[in-house]
C-alpha cells in the first residue's frame, strides 16, 4: 500500500496517522495511533478504519527515553507487522517564522533554519524537529515535509501583523503570526464543498479545543487571527491565559518574583479554563461540575469567544457566515447555543433542533448570519500537503490529482 505517515510530536507524546493512497490520488486515513507516556510509561496504541484496535502495548521506559525514539518504534511497528512503509512522512511544525507561508520539503538546510525558530516557540518547536533530524539521520532518502501552524495566516496585512513597539523587533520576529492555521486551511478548501454561497465571503472560524482560537477569513484566506506571537494569545484556553494585560506579566515577575521561566510555565499550563475554575482544564468535567467557579469559568469561555467574535467581524467588515469546529465546537450543544445568543446582534440565530443533532448547519431558515459546524481535520491536511509536494518532486510516479477522500 503507497502511504503518508503523518507526524504531530509533542514533549511526551507522538501522535501519528497513517493515510494510505488509491490509484486515482485520493487520501483515505488508515491508522490512527500515539506513543504517549514518554519519559514514564510509554505505551503505543493504534486504531484502525473502524475505530478497531491494532495496537496497545506497554514498553520499558529505558527502550524509548525520548519522542525520536518513540517515533522510530512506531514506524518499526508499521514496518514489520503492518509491512507499510511510508512513501514520505508529514509533519506538524508550529512555528514557520516570518518567511515559510507554505509547506517545504526538509533538507538540513530547512532544519537548521526551523531550529533558528526555537526561541519563538521553545514549549513546541524543539519536539517538532527531535523526530526530523532522527529520521532525517536514519532515513536520508525518506521525503519529509513540514507544515506550519502559522503558514496560512502569513499573507496578513502588515497592519495585522505588527504591534505597537519599534519597527527592529518586529523585524527580528516579533510579530501576529496566528496559529491553528492547519485547521483553518482544511475548513477554509472545505467550505467551497460544504457552503459553496459562503466559501467566497466574510467568514468567523472558531476552533475550539483545549487550545482554542479564532481566524477571520475573507476570500478563503485568513485576514486576522486571535492568536499572536504565541498560541498564548486571544481565547482563553484549557490551560493557557489567551489574551492578557502584558502588565500582569511584569507584575508576576516583579511582585510574585516569578522567573521567566516560571512565568512561562505558570501562564502556559496553570490558567485558562483551569486556573480560573480551579476545577479542571477540560469542558465536559466543568460542565459536569457543580462548583460555581466552573460554572464562571464557562460563562468566561463564553463571553471571551463573543467578545473576540466582535474584533474579527470588525477586521472583516461585516460577516457572511459562522463556522465552529475542534472538540468543544464540534460537539458541545450547550456552548454552540450560548455563543450563538452572545452574537445574536451580529444577526445570528441558531435552530435548536439542528444544533442539538450536531447538523452541517445549525442556523434558522431566516438567520442572517448563517452558521456551520465543519468537524477539523488537520492530519488530512498535512497529508495532502506532503502527497502535493513529492508529486512535484516525482510527477511522473505519482498520480497528480490530490483530492480529499
Ligand atoms: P486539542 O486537540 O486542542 O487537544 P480537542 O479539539 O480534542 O483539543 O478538544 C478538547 C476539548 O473539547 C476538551 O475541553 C473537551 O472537554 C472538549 N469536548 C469534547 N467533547 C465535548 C462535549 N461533548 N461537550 C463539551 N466539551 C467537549
Amino acid at each position: 500500500m503507497d502511504a503518508i505517515l503523518v507526524v504531530n510530536a509533542g514533549s511526551s507524546s507522538v501522535k501519528f496517522q497513517v493515510f494510505a493512497l488509491d490509484g486515482e490520488g485520493r487520501l483515505r486515513r488508515e491508522i490512527k495511533g500515539q506513543m504517549d507516556g514518554i519519559g514514564s510509561r510509554p505505551r503505543l496504541r493504534a486504531t484502525g478504519t473502524t475505530g478497531d484496535t491494532l495496537a496497545d502495548r506497554a514498553y520499558p521506559i529505558e527502550s524509548i527515553p525520548d519522542v525520536p525514539a518513540a517515533l522510530l518504534v512506531a514506524a518499526a511497528w508499521l514496518r514489520d507487522e503492518l509491512q507499510l512503509s511510508p512513501l514520505a512522512v508529514g509533519h506538524r511544525v508550529v512555528h514557520g517564522g516570518p518567511d515559510y507561508d507554505r509547506p517545504v520539503l526538509i533538507d538540513h538546510g530547512v532544519v537548521a533554519r526551523l531550529e533558528r525558530l526555537t526561541t519563538l516557540a521553545p514549549l513546541h518547536q524543539p519536539h517538532n524537529l527531535a523526530p526530523i533530524r532522527s529520521l532525517l539521520a536514519k532515513f536520508p532518502s525518506l521525503p519529509q515535509v513540514a507544515c506550519f501552524d502559522t503558514a496560512f495566516h502569513r499573507d496578513h496585512d502588515e497592519l495585522a501583523d505588527h504591534y505597537a513597539i519599534p519597527r527592529r523587533l518586529h523585524d527580528e520576529g516579533v510579530r501576529r503570526y496566528g496559529f491553528h492555521g492547519l485547521s483553518y486551511e482544511y475548513i477554509a478548501k472545505s467550505l467551497p464543498n460544504i457552503a459553496p454561497e459562503i466559501a467566497q465571503g466574510r467568514v468567523i472560524v472558531a476552533h475550539l479545543g483545549s487550545g482554542a482560537s479564532m481566524c477571520a477569513i475573507h476570500g478563503g484566506r485568513s485576514v486576522e487571527s486571535t492568536m499572536g506571537f504565541t498560541a498564548l494569545d486571544g481565547l482563553p484556553m484549557g490551560t493557557r491565559t489567551g489574551q492578557i494585560d502584558p502588565g500582569v506579566v511584569l507584575y508576576l515577575m516583579s511582585a510574585k518574583g516569578m522567573s521567566p521561566a516560571e512565568a512561562q510555565d505558570f501562564l502556559y499550563r496553570d490558567c485558562g479554563l483551569k486556573g480560573l475554575s480551579g476545577v479542571s482544564n477540560d469542558m465536559r468535567e466543568l460542565q459536569n461540575s457543580s462548583d460555581p467557579w466552573a460554572a464562571f469559568a464557562i460563562d468566561h469561555f463564553v463571553y471571551r469567544v463573543a467578545l473576540h467574535a466582535g474584533m474579527l467581524a470588525a477586521a472583516l467588515q461585516g460577516l457572511d457566515a459562522f463556522v465552529f469546529t475542534a472538540g468543544i465546537g464540534e460537539n458541545s450543544v450547550g456552548i454552540r447555543a450560548r455563543i450563538a445568543e452572545r452574537l445574536e446582534w451580529l444577526g445570528v440565530s441558531l435552530d435548536p433542533a439542528e444544533n442539538a443533532r450536531h447538523a452541517p448547519r445549525i442556523s434558522r431558515a431566516g438567520s442572517r448570519i448563517p452558521v456551520y459546524i465543519v468537524p477539523t481535520n488537520e492530519e488530512l491536511m498535512i497529508a495532502q500537503h506532503t502527497l502535493s509536494l513529492l508529486c512535484d518532486r516525482h510527477s511522473s510516479s505519482i498520480p497528480k490529482q490530490v483530492r480529499a477522500s
